[in-house]
This record gives C-alpha cells, structure tokens and sequence, in this order.
C-alpha cells in the first residue's frame, strides 16, 4: 500500500488509518496505570506501596492517618520500634513472620547499610551479643550471618545459660521511615491523610474521597492498617491485639556495641541497641494484650536495665551510672503498641463489594515485633499475591 506524508502525520496524531486498525497513539500509548490504594504508612504500608510503585505499572497511593513526620503516637508502631534485625531466623524460627521474608530483608538491609547509599544514615553494623537465660540453648541462625560465634562461659552476662554473638544490622525508624516516605514519593507514588471508618469507603471512592476529589474506585486495595485492622470496618480482626513495649532513647555515642538478654528465643527480658548518629535504644517491655498508653516511670523502668545491662564503655570510673547521671541524656521515652496477631502475619485476598463496586482487597498486617526485619520479604509476597489476584480478575477468593 502507498503510504502518504499526510496518512503518515495523520496516523501519527493518532486518528484512525483507513484500514481501520489500532492508531499510532494507541500503539505508542503505554496501557493506563492500574490505580491501587495502599490503607496504612508504618513500615509495611510504605514498603509494600514502595514495591509496587516501583514496578512503573501501577499508580499508587497512600492513605493513611498517622505519617512518619508526624508527632509519633503509641499505635503508630513503626516510629517505636528499637531496632534491630534479629538473626533468629533459622528454620526453626517462632513468631509472625516467615523465617524467608527475614532472610530476604536482611540482603536488603545489608545492602542499604553500605557506605555511600543513599539509607546508610538509617542503619549501623555492630557487634551484638546474645544471652539466654534457659535451657533451651540458642536459635539456628543462617550460616549467612555474618562473624556467627557461640560465646564462650566466661563472655555471659551473670545468670545467662548460653549466648551468640555476630554482627547485626540496627536501623533507626526516625531516620529510615522519612526515607522509605521520599522514595516512594520520588517514584512517583501519592499520599492522603485520612482516617477511615471502613474499607468500603476505598472500594467504592479511593483515595480520592480524602482529598477533596470526585470518587476514582481503585482497582485493588491493600490494607496495611497494623494494629488498626483490629477496629477498621470491614476487617475487624479480633486475632489482632497490642503487646506493649516501652523504651528510652539516650545519646550515648560511646556505645558501639548492643546486647539482648533473652529468657528464651523469643521472650525478650532487656536489651542496648547503639544507632548511627550516637543514640541508644535501652528497652524493650513486651507485655501482650496491654493497651496502657503513658510510659511508666522513667527512672524505675530505665533504672533495673542499667544495672545488669550497663555496657562498659558506659562506665563512669569504673562504676556503672546512676540515673541521675543519665537523665540528661535522655532524648525521648515512650510506648509502642505491636500489632501481634494470633496465627502470625495475615497476606490474604478476597474481593469485596461496595455499592455495586468490586475489588480485591490484599489484608497485609499482624507483623508483631518483627515488622521491620521482615518488610521488604513480607512486602513482596502481599504484591505477588495482588498481581496474581488482578490477574485472574475472577471475583473470588485467592
Ligand atoms: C518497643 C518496640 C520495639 C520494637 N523493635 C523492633 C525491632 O527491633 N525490629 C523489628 O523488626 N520490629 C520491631 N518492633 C515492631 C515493629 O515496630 C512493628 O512490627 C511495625 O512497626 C509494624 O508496622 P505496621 O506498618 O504494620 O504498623 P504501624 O507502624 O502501626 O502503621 C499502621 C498504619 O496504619 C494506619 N492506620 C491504621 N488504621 C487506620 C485507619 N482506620 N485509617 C487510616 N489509617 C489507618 C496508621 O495511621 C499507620 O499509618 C518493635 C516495636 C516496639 C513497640
């Protein structure tokens, strides 16, 4: 067939060629962004948006009612944690999450804590030891971690059954979340404050009804709500419940080493944790199906910690501090309420309907003390789990 300048340019704009075929534009056009709303903007939410933002073939947005930058509150988990990504992630590994979604986020962590990335400032590499104070002896740990030693007798804290140590990998969520926050942003992802009532209101207008906007129903919903999918309508999920942690934060830049004393793996009495920048971690209270909000007494809670657990480059001659030597440098105490759920983290699907408006909604949350340390692993499973839902696009349960 002769082809004309003028059928050329024509096709070019775009207009239908005569034979009837797709346009120019339409073959050059990329297929229109699949929109997704993400409910929550803790560690998971942003991860998981993050992961899915970054594939360049949705368009996602946030919605959420407490932000990184904004003043941190007790059921805003992530800004409490203290934290450290824990080597018990052997086979054998207990708690919520799955013992691969660890593995998988300590590469990544491993990576972003190298000099010169741009999430270096969020993370240190320091030695940490490990103490147990029964008998059940400590947990496989990957052959993968790095300077895995078992700690001879004489390197225990007194009382202690058995001990590791290796090298760990500590973030601090003050620094890390402002910087999972840009980076989604950077990709090109949006956000809305918000507080929703149920997820129905998403289904049925999206993010755009927290934003002043004509209602945009997305194509798939992810709920990311932590603690919140206890009370959030529509998922009310009463295996979801607080298990309180309460710490203090003090500049400390001579402590370049952590330690935890554990009762078992996976009851944890106390622990240091150093973060870059000079601060230290001392915590952790973990006590479940408490929802007391205030902190208790600094002095009595902080006080216990610092005699057994005193590091010795936090002597002061010779002689571990007092309270009162420490309180000047108390940077900031308060509480965390971890989202723990009975059966461990929930990534599952269902299709929901809203006004004659359906959509797969993936449930991601229930991530307890683990949420950091499992992100990036737990992220990827609740987005392959989306990506299989939307494409079968059958209207059942995955
Ligand atoms: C003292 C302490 C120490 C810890 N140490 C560690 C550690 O060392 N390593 C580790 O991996 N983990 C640690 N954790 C656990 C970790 O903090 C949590 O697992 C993690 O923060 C959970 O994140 P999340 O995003 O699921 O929930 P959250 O951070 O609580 O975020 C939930 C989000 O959902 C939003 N939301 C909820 N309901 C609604 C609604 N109805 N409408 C709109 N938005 C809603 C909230 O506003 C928020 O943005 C620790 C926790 C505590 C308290």
């Amino acid at each position: 067939m002769k082809c004309s300048y003028l059928a050329v340019f024509v096709g070019l704009m775009g207009y239908v060629d005569s034979a009837g075929t797709a346009s120019a534009q339409q073959r050059f056009e990329r297929p229109p962004k699949k929109q997704i709303t993400v409910i929550g903007a803790g560690v998971t939410g942003l991860t998981t948006a993050i992961t899915l933002q970054e594939k360049g073939k949705y368009q996602v947005t946030i919605v959420a009612e407490t932000w990184p930058n904004d003043h941190p509150k007790p059921h805003y988990t992530s800004h409490w944690a203290g934290g450290h990504h824990c080597t018990a992630a052997g086979p054998e590994r207990r708690g919520p999450s799955p013992a691969e979604s660890v593995q998988d986020t300590f590469k990544v962590f491993w990576e972003m804590s190298e000099a010169g990335h741009e999430a270096q400032k969020a993370f240190i590499r320091t030695p940490q030891s490990e103490h147990y104070f029964d008998g059940r002896g400590h947990p496989r740990v990957p052959e993968t971690i790095p300077d895995f030693k078992i700690l001879p007798k004489s390197e225990l804290l007194p009382g202690a059954v058995s001990g590791i140590s290796f090298t760990i990998i500590n973030f601090d969520p003050t620094v890390y979340l402002p910087y999972l926050h840009k980076r989604f942003l950077a990709a090109g992802g949006k956000l809305a404050h918000g507080s929703i009532q149920h997820i129905t209101q998403v289904i049925e207008g999206g993010s755009a009804v927290f934003e002043g906007r004509a209602p945009t129903p997305p194509a798939a919903v992810i709920v990311c709500a932590g603690l919140g999918a206890r009370s959030l309508g529509g998922v009310e999920d009463k295996n979801v419940t607080a298990a309180r942690g309460q710490t203090v934060v003090l500049h400390a830049p001579w402590v370049h080493f952590g330690a935890t004393r554990r009762k078992s793996w996976d009851g944890i009495f106390s622990y240091v944790i150093p973060r870059h920048g000079g601060n230290i971690v001392l915590g952790g209270t973990l006590t479940k199906d408490d929802w007391y909000v205030p902190a208790h007494c600094t002095l009595s809670f902080v006080a216990p910690a610092l005699a057994r657990d005193c590091p010795p480059g936090a002597r002061r001659d010779g002689r571990a501090p007092t309270v009162g030597d420490l309180y000047p440098l108390i940077v900031e105490e308060g509480v965390g309420l971890r989202p723990e759920r009975e059966g461990g983290i929930r990534i599952e699907a269902e299709w929901v309907e809203a006004n004659g408006i359906k959509a797969p909604v993936v449930f991601h949350y229930g991530h307890g003390s683990s949420g950091f340390e499992s992100s990036w692993g737990s992220a990827a499973m609740a987005v392959e789990l989306l990506e299989k839902v939307l494409k079968n696009e059958t209207g059942s349960s995955a």
